[in-house]
């Protein structure tokens, strides 16, 4: 109603609220009564998706502001297929058969064979966690929520339980769910005594609507935690987070495939050869950086014509060629140490999920 005492349109016009189309009657225009502070508070935001939700009673205690965030920063269109992520063929069977395949048919997958509530994707940054949470999100026809655990703690300083419940409440509503944590560890790593008292709450809220999703058998609602670091997990995490599948770097086909899904729309001379050239000489890469190899290679031919840029014509430009990766190379290198896989490894072969 706030928009309407607000800025009050013609009596007898036409006007939405909340979605519903209503008509302002003269008699009904003169004796609306200005809102209660309680009432301007709830009474909400230009978007009517946020006013929609906002009239559910589950939404009874939640902040609009938070629904408001959730849904234009935290909500994202996932639209990734399959053959977008290189390689990880052992990943994609395992991910497609316990989680996409029960997301989508829980009518078949139910009882023993129901889909996990919380599943871990951990391994070195920039290997593709972040492309599986969108791909598992798309195949499985399911709400995309994309939050990072750092900004409940940095960008909603003191609130962040409060967005959490915020953001499990607006999933239940707009289930199937996925909700996407990245850096899952700083929210729940093992519990020191010199933890914040907010963390502390944070951490708590978390569990308890995790826990009361898994509890609702028929909220579809999958939690996926994403991490760096999953020797930082406690037990608690690792109880709920109950599969969990490392996302290694890619292997020299995966290299190998990356690098041709990423020429697909350049003029390239390279041979097949060249291809399995370059992938053995980024053994260590991860799939970031053979992207960022893949960027420095592609500004060789224009190096070479920089000084005609001003007038060259586009379609002058060289193909790029095995020299440009090779000038590439000098460049850009790995940013995953061996130690570090070593560590990923063994996590890997005490906690992970393996068929
Ligand atoms: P993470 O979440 O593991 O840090 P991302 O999923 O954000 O990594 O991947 C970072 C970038 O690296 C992606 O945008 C993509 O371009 C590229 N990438 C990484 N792994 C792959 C892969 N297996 N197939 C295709 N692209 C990949």
């Amino acid at each position: 109603i706030k928009g309407v005492q607000r800025n009050l349109p013609p009596s007898g016009a036409n006007v939405h609220v909340s979605g519903i189309r209503k008509t302002i009657k003269p008699e009904m225009a003169k004796i609306v009564k200005p809102p209660s502070k309680d009432e301007d508070e709830k009474a909400v935001s230009d978007n009517p998706e946020v006013n929609e939700l906002m009239e559910h009673e589950s939404m009874k205690n939640v902040d609009p502001r938070m629904v408001e965030a959730i849904l234009n920063e935290v909500v994202q269109i996932a639209t990734t297929d399959w053959d977008d992520i290189a390689g990880l063929h052992g990943v994609k069977s395992i991910i497609r058969e316990i989680i996409v395949w029960p997301m989508l048919r829980p009518d078949i997958f139910k009882g023993l064979r129901s889909s996990p509530r919380g599943i871990l994707l951990f391994g070195p940054p920039g290997t593709g966690k972040t492309m599986f949470g969108r791909l598992i999100a798309t195949q499985s026809e399911s709400t995309f929520f994309n939050i990072s655990a750092s900004s409940l703690t940095s960008k909603w300083i003191g609130d962040g339980e409060k967005m959490v419940r915020a953001l499990f409440q607006v999933a239940r509503l707009k289930q199937p769910a996925v909700i996407f944590i990245d850096e899952i560890d700083s929210i729940l790593t093992q519990r020191s005594d010199t933890e914040h008292e907010s963390s502390r709450r944070l951490k708590t809220e978390f569990l308890i609507q995790f826990d009361g999703c898994a509890t609702q058998t028929e909220d579809r609602i999958l939690v996926i935690g994403v991490t760096n670091r999953p020797q930082e997990l406690d037990e608690a995490a690792r109880r709920r987070l109950v599969k969990r599948i490392y996302i290694p770097l890619p292997d020299l086909e995966g290299r190998k495939q990356l690098v041709k899904n990423l020429l697909r729309e350049y003029s390239s001379e390279l041979s097949d050869d060249d291809f399995n050239s370059i992938a053995e000489m980024t053994e260590g890469y991860s799939g970031a950086d053979m992207n960022s190899l893949c960027k420095e290679a592609a500004y060789g031919p224009i190096r070479d014509v920089c000084h005609l840029l001003q007038t060259l014509d586009a379609s002058h430009v060289r193909p790029m060629q095995m020299k440009d990766f090779i000038a590439a190379h000098r460049l850009v290198k790995s940013s995953v140490g061996k130690l570090d896989v070593e560590l990923y490894e063994g996590w890997d072969a005490t906690y992970g999920c393996h068929v």
